[in-house]
């Protein structure tokens, strides 16, 4: 058979590969919300650090924006003074300079392209300037355009903008070099506050949104757990037991739906029992019920110890009455006969129709004499109750057997076959009379 299985499986690796589903596609409600929400948790950092990313990228651009348009504005006043035949005079340039360090912090320095000399703020910090390792000052030079270089020295960073400066005929005559790393840094300096917050927000997001999650998931579980309690206990045949859950909305539905549709088994079953354990014509519990009360009798005299009594009870030559009068009154005639049976025993008593035109009466915690006592009331009362009808008033006896357990029998089969033998006595001894097995 292990021909049939594949390499991973001979291997081991199935297992690993059912771990790996269990942990990416978690089946319970539990798991998945807590990886739902830890994703969701952790977008909000991310967007936080995006946001600062952006806002890094912004202040840098402005700082940008910013050293640019105030290096033009001085190389057009250095470049609008050029007269003497497109010559840079430095000493003339020397307080747009100063001027313009003032505004950024930073050095700057002036190319002159005809004499190649140079001029600065400082004549250390011109040089350093002024100083072309990458050849864009040149390039500035040459072609005119505007440059920002990052120059990079050991451990540091320097923000340079190279501006051409221009005469008024559009010539070049030299550069204009602004170090405005100062510029930079206090334009993220100003912006590091907001995006402090930017990224604390989002800290404070992912932490608030799993703190939810967590309560969330936690609650939601618990009230599905409850629900699947309910419903094994509905299952299990409790039906008073009712389903509660914690939570609104649709959870709350579904318990409320259980809870309703657990009472409507509870009635609709008790409408079932009672259908199967009464008898229609007379109302009186039936055969099923008379052997269910048997049952219970017995356990329970077999627990404590003590007697119970059975009466059989069968009308005499009922058919007679059928034969004279139909078979509605015979009807009619059963349904009195059961009315005057209950009211002659107790409400403890379980009196029931055994089938056809026998009767049944369970006494429970009663001894012989007193058994035969009910019998002998019950046989009376029919003998002296004439059952009136359309008219008619007809009289009718019954025969009764009476037995009571232990002195008759230990089962039930064997109480009511004894019940059934005395009662027939009782007709061979010529009917409307009380017979009772002897006692051994
Ligand atoms: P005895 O018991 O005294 O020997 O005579 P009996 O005429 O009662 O004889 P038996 O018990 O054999 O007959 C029972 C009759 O009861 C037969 C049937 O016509 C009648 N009977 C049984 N069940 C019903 C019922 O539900 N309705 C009506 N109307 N008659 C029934
Ligand atoms: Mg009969
Ligand atoms: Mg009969």
């Amino acid at each position: 058979m292990t021909g049939r299985h594949t390499w991973w499986e001979r291997y081991g690796f199935a297992r690993l590969r059912r771990w790996w589903h269990a942990l990416a596609w978690p089946t319970r409600v539990g798991p998945r919300l807590a990886v739902a929400f830890l994703l969701v948790a952790a977008l909000l950092p991310m967007i936080g650090l995006i946001a600062e990313r952006e806002q890094r990228i912004t202040g840098a651009r402005d700082a940008q924006v910013d050293a640019q348009d105030l290096a033009r504005v001085t190389a057009a006043e250095i470049g609008g003074g050029v007269q003497d035949r497109g010559r840079l005079d430095s000493a003339a340039a020397r307080p747009y300079l100063d001027d313009l360090k003032r505004q950024t912090g930073g050095e700057v320095a002036l190319v002159d392209l005809r004499r190649g000399s140079v001029t600065g703020t400082t004549p250390a910090g011109a040089a350093g300037l002024a100083a072309d390792p990458d050849g864009q000052i040149a390039a500035t030079l040459r072609d005119g355009l505007i440059r920002a270089v990052t120059r990079h020295g050991a451990g540091s960073e320097a923000k340079l903008m190279v501006v051409p400066i221009r005469t008024a005929d559009d010539g070049i005559v030299g550069a204009l070099v602004l170090d405005y790393s100062r510029l930079y840094e206090q334009v993220l300096a100003t912006s590091a506050h907001s995006r402090r917050l930017t990224v604390a927000a989002g800290l404070t997001g992912m932490a608030v949104a799993l703190g939810l999650g967590w309560a969330f998931s936690r609650g939601m579980v618990r009230d599905v757990r409850r629900l699947t309690q309910a419903a094994t206990r509905y299952a299990e045949g409790d039906y008073d037991t009712r389903a509660e859950v914690k939570s609104r909305g649709e959870l709350r539905e579904l318990a409320e739906a259980l809870n309703t549709m657990a009472g409507r088994i509870a009635q609709r079953r008790a409408e079932l029992v009672d259908l199967a354990t009464t008898d229609p014509l007379t109302g009186l519990p039936n055969r099923r019920a008379l052997r269910a009360g048997m049952a219970r009798e017995l356990e329970h005299a077999r627990r404590r110890g003590g007697p119970f009594s059975l009466i059989l009870l069968d009308l005499d030559h009922f058919k007679a009455v059928n034969d004279e009068y139909g078979h509605i009154a015979g009807d009619l005639v059963l349904r009195q006969v059961g009315k005057i049976l209950q009211s002659q025993v107790r409400a403890t008593d379980l009196a029931g129709r055994h089938g056809g035109e026998e009767f049944a009466v369970l006494l429970p915690d009663t001894g012989r004499d007193a058994a035969l006592c009910t019998a002998e009331r019950v046989r009376a009362a029919l003998s002296h109750t004439p059952i009136e009808f359309q008219g008619h008033a007809v009289q009718v006896t019954a025969s009764l057997g009476v037995v009571t357990y232990p002195e008759h029998g230990l089962t039930s089969e064997e109480l009511v076959r004894r019940a059934d033998v005395a009662l027939y006595a009782a007709k061979r001894a010529g009917r409307d009379r009380v017979h009772s097995p002897p006692t051994a």
